[in-house]
């Protein structure tokens, strides 16, 4: 075993916390390391420059990476001197079964990223320490102009297993990084029984921000609502990462906690970044890559699925790589009240498989499905699978005020939007567990692509 899972396992909590604070400021260490601060300096310079000047950075980025990739990976060697169009679309199941060949370097010298896919296979991305080192840099910079440094107290509600069961009967639902001041919350627990424990010692803390799941702190916040309680400390800014900000989380969260939600978009397998400005836009930075937005046919449009191609890959470089992740752009006469030239994206949808199919419909997005609990009561959270093209099941956690009246309320709000031939399976339960990564999901599809037409309905 190693000293850190034997720690995590076995150490008194104050053990553990000192650990966690030596192990988070090596970590900081190493990201702040090379490049980090040059990177800090290039973000801030070019934040406030003129439009000709970025898209003129953006082309050199552009041909730079993609020089190096067709030179250092086996994958592109026959790309050379092409422009990005004429380079092939990546599929995720391409690079799963590919990555050896797509990767430049050896996996002890880089840095090791691995992520959940949708099929449930992780993927496993290798990094430059330099990639790392402008990614955080770009992210702290973006932070920076809410305030954010670190060592400013941090509540974090990430996917890390922190709490062990015997912890749980004594209400230790966190751990603390004391150097750094992080407070790291488990977001596997919070529940019900085990509010009080949160709700304490959140309020003891007394962040000046939080960082992580929307549907975390969500929950916590809905909970205290239920309960009549005001927070009175001031939370400057939340930063929620890896889920979909649905609207609802950004109303609640906002009025418990008095802060402002500040939206990213930057998938952990590399994609370039999408980031929310001071004025609430969601622009794409363009010297982090390229976002194209294509359609059903793979043709460009204003709507649709993205293929990205990322400039802090270089460990693993991904070019025109189908993420699974939708945006709407908005119309280029838009102009940003901040002032930026960079484009601005209307909405981003998370993953194209968060919907649900209907035969008569067609997709039903994660946002539309969400929204079948507006007036209706009681309900604390909710999770559809879909396993036939011709129903789903939809498990309830409730209160009392989720009568029959608000039940079939509901069931209709869902069959308004599934359509009438999707029969839809109600049950009551007491929790629904979370994801392995710590994410809650509120739509599973578990659809084949060959069930999700029209004629498979009538098949069955
Ligand atoms: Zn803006």
């Amino acid at each position: 075993m190693a000293l850190k899972d034997f720690i995590l396992k076995y150490a008194p909590i104050v053990v553990q916390n000192v650990g966690i604070s030596l192990y988070n400021t090596f970590l900081y260490s190493q990201r702040h390391k090379g490049r980090y601060k040059a990177y800090r300096d290039y973000y801030r310079r070019f934040e406030t420059a003129a439009a000709p000047d970025v898209a003129c950075e953006a082309d050199r980025r552009l041909h730079e990476f993609l020089r190096a990739a067709t030179q250092q990976s086996r994958w592109y060697g026959n790309h050379q001197g092409k422009s990005l169009h004429e380079f092939p679309i990546l599929e995720k199941t391409q690079l799963l079964a590919n990555m050896d060949s797509i990767r430049t370097m050896e996996e002890k010298d880089g840095i090791v990223s691995l992520t959940g896919g949708t099929t449930g296979a992780s993927m496993k991305v290798i990094y430059a320490p330099h990639d790392m080192q402008e990614r955080f840099a770009l992210k702290d910079h973006f932070r920076a102009r809410y305030g954010y440094s670190l060592g400013k107290k941090v509540a974090w509600f990430s996917g890390k297993s922190l709490v062990r069961p015997k912890d749980l009967l004594r209400g230790d639902v966190y751990r603390d990084d004391y150097i750094n001041k992080i407070r790291f919350f488990s977001t596997f627990h919070i529940s019900q029984q085990n509010f009080d424990a949160y709700w304490q010692a959140f309020c003891q803390f007394k962040p000046e921000y939080l960082v992580g799941f929307p549907s975390s702190v969500y929950d916590l916040c809905t909970m205290a609502e239920e309960r009549n309680l005001k927070y009175d400390g001031s939370v400057t800014a939340f930063f929620p990462t890896a889920e979909t900000v649905l609207p609802k989380y950004r109303e609640t969260i906002s009025r418990v906690l008095g802060c402002q939600v500040i939206d990213q978009y930057a998938a952990s397998e590399g994609a370039p970044f999408i980031l929310q400005c001071p004025s609430g836009s969601l622009h794409i930075h363009p010297l982090t890559g390229v976002f194209e937005v294509v359609d059903e046919n793979l043709q460009a449009a204003e709507e649709g699925e993205i293929l990205v191609t990322a400039f802090t890959t270089t460990g693993t470089p991904l070019i025109r790589y189908r993420i699974g992740d939708r945006i709407k752009l908005a119309p280029p006469s838009f102009k940003c009240a901040c002032g930026s030239s960079f484009p601005v994206v209307e909405y981003i949808d998370g993953r194209t498989s968060d919907f649900i199919w209907s035969p008569e419909n067609g997709k039903v997005n994660l946002g539309n499905i969400s929204n079948c609990t507006k007036d209706v009561a009681g309900i604390v959270c909710f999770q559809v699978t879909q396993s036939e093209a011709d129903s789903v099941s939809i498990s309830v956690v409730a209160n009392d005020q989720f009568t029959a009246d608000q039940q079939q309320h509901f069931l209709d709000a869902m069959t308004l939007r599934l359509g009438k031939s999707v029969a839809v399976h109600l049950h009551l339960v007491q929790e629904i567990p979370r994801e392995k990564s710590g994410k809650f999901r509120i739509v599973k599809n578990m659809l084949t692509p060959e069930s999700m037409s029209p004629a498979a309905l009538q098949r069955n």
